[in-house]
């Protein structure tokens, strides 16, 4: 009986695209189709280690053309599909690389097509009706999927007894006006020459039957197509960038060269090749909860698992790519796998070769480097903060920031390179932006004393830093923050015999804002502005922003100190004021902290009593 079913809308878009497609490399569907088979091997393969259910078997593939009939028939002996499978795996798009198409196609380029793995679909560019028999080993039965790619699909019940699939693709009729000649791909040398171009690495062998004449007589042989060296088993010497970038684009659904190629071999008590891969974009979920990090792992060739995340820390998660070791035995479980101290030192490995390949890639190409940083910074800022700090050694020497004297990223050792002789802390500041900092006032003395700041733009630049408290034993010091003084010993006293002098002024300010900040404090800091915002000790209001701006922040808020500039103006009249008059000094304290809270680029705590208090003064100034 059969049954004949819609195909999802969004199939339904990508399929038009397949079947109207004026795209000239349509030959890359018989890569997309071996490689489907060829994974298809390896999930059987896996699960027969593990499942008794799933028998193991000579793996192959076979392709067989027919020039009469026009057909090209695809086998595989893989994992084949239940009739639940049918339909969610072919009746609507799986997901990566074909979903990630879809999103990309509103660019009407063509020609990306053939670098992403479309997959399945890609058979109907060539093919006028897609039969795919199958049979599960999770299933009692077999069955045959029938589409002409147009909006329905049928499947049926078949008797089969072997498990695997046979996908049969009935060619398009030739079209000698577009150039288009689909008998092609019933012949033989041109099976063979598409097998060698694009599935040369693939593991298993793809084997066809072909026609010989010995003595006189025809005879059938079986020819394997592909030499089966994976690509990263080929001599480096061998291999070409293109080579590299292109098996990264196909097996990791990228439409971009990578960034960086790490390509290594280990031979000695621990033997493995690794082949990873630095993306130049990070994909699209790269920042969302379910990313999945992890590096495909495979023993002596064989593939054993996708993500295996212990092979990769969080701190490089953006690296994509796989491991292949001979070291790693095969009949473990997953669970068991996690515990391998092989795994484990091959881990340790990586670490460390990621980062001294960063660090090269920072030293000999910097530009480079700094589209890496752009892309990923957080992740490596995130790694310094995560677990207490346990990694800031390995990640420090990695980050860069501009500061007020440099619009080029600089390292931290660049900063203490030449920093002032004397110098006894790194001087960093909070903003939204650039400029934004550079406006502070606390910025104005930093200026003045020729002292380089680090611009913290990134939120979680603050959170990063309170980890990592110093760098090669100097303390990070924040500008906004209170404890930072910068003056010397004769000028501190000074300072405090003129809070001495302005003692009933202070304790006035201090009195109307009490439920707002902690302390009223003169400060030498200030130049042009009469009066900055600093935070006591713990959380900067840096800091406070950011919690805040997270769900559920509840009521978080660091401690604020209202410096004061003696020597300006209006601080001085504000003074002589207060000594003619008690009841003024309420509106101008909230003025001068409501001034302090928007330079500091903090919301008006209180609307309504700034703006009480703005206008009865603007109407006291108006009538003299
Ligand atoms: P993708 O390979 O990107 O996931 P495809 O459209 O090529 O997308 O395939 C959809 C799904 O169908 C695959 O993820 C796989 O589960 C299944 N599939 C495709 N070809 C085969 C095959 N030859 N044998 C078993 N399953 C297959």
């Amino acid at each position: 009986m059969s049954k004949t079913k819609q195909f999802k809308t969004e199939s339904k878009k990508l399929l038009h695209l397949m079947t109207h497609s004026i795209y000239t490399h349509k030959e890359i569907f018989l890569r997309e189709l071996i490689s489907n088979a060829s994974d298809a091997i390896d999930k059987r393969h896996f699960l027969s280690l593990t499942d008794q259910n799933v028998p193991s078997d000579q793996y192959e593939i076979w392709l067989t053309p027919d020039e009469q009939n026009r057909t090209l028939t695809i086998t595989d002996n893989g994992i084949g599909f239940t009739e639940e499978e049918l339909i969610n795996n072919l009746g609507t798009i799986a997901e990566s690389g074909s979903k990630a198409f879809m999103e990309k196609t509103d660019q009407k380029d063509l020609e990306i097509i053939g670098q992403f793995g479309v997959g399945f679909y890609s058979a109907f560019m060539v093919a006028k009706e897609v039969v795919v028999e199958t049979k599960s080993p999770y299933s009692e039965k077999g069955y045959r999927w029938t589409s002409d790619g147009e909006s329905t699909y049928t499947i049926d019940e078949i008797d089969k007894d072997n498990i695997g699939t046979s996908i049969i693709l009935y060619l398009r009729d030739n079209d000698e006006e577009k150039e288009e000649n689909f008998s092609e791909f019933t012949k033989a040398y041109q099976l063979r020459s598409l097998v060698k171009k694009y599935s040369d690495y693939v593991r298993y062998p793809i084997n066809m039957m072909v026609e010989h004449t010995k003595d006189d007589k025809k005879v059938q042989e079986k020819e394997t197509l592909n030499q089966m060296i994976p690509i990263w088993k080929r001599a480096k010497n061998d291999l070409k960038d293109e080579d590299l970038n292109g098996f990264y684009k196909h097996q990791f659904s990228d439409y971009e060269d990578p960034l960086k190629v790490i390509h290594t071999n280990v031979e000695g008590m621990l033997t493995y090749t690794a082949l990873l891969f630095i993306p130049k974009k990070p994909p699209y979920d790269f920042y969302a909860e379910t990313y999945e990090k992890g590096l495909q792992l495979y023993s002596k060739g064989v593939f054993i698992q996708d993500k295996n995340k212990d092979l990769i820390p969080d701190h490089f998660k953006f690296v994509k790519g796989l491991v292949d070791s001979a070291d790693l035995s095969l009949n473990i479980s997953r669970e068991l796998l996690q515990h391998d101290r092989q795994l484990k030192k091959i881990a340790d490995h990586l670490e460390k070769k990621i980062k001294s390949e960063l660090e090269s890639m920072l030293k000999h190409e910097k530009e480079k480097y700094i589209e890496f940083y752009d892309a990923y910074k957080h992740v490596l800022k995130y790694g310094i903060y995560d677990k207490f700090g346990l990694n800031k050694e390995k990640l420090q020497d990695l980050i860069l920031f501009k500061t007020n004297k440099s619009d080029d990223y600089i390292t931290l050792s660049e900063y203490i390179e030449r920093k002032q002789i004397d110098q006894k802390a790194i001087y960093y500041a909070s903003g939204k932006s650039k400029e934004a900092i550079l406006k502070l006032p606390q910025m104005d003395l930093m200026v003045e004393k020729d002292l380089e700041v680090l611009l913290f733009t990134d939120d979680i630049d603050e959170f990063m830093i309170q980890m990592m408290q110093t760098y090669q034993e100097l303390p990070f010091k924040s500008i906004q923050n209170a404890g930072t003084d910068l003056l010397d010993e004769t000028k501190k006293d000074a300072l405090k015999e003129q809070e001495k002098e302005h003692k009933d002024i202070l304790k006035a300010l201090k009195k109307e804002l009490k439920d707002k900040v902690k302390d009223v404090k003169l400060s030498y800091r200030l130049k042009e502005s009469p009066v900055c915002l600093v935070s006591g000790e713990g959380l900067s209001l840096e800091m406070e922003k950011v919690l805040k701006s997270m769900p559920n922040a509840g009521e978080i808020k660091a401690e604020r100190i209202l410096e004061i500039n003696p020597s300006h103006d209006i601080f001085k009249s504000i003074e002589s004021l207060y000594q003619k008059d008690k009841g003024t000094i309420h509106d101008y304290a909230t003025i001068l902290y409501h001034q302090a809270l928007l330079l500091e680029g903090l919301p008006i705590e209180d609307a309504s009593e700034f703006s009480l208090a703005l206008t009865k003064l603007m109407i006291e100034s108006s009538k003299k």
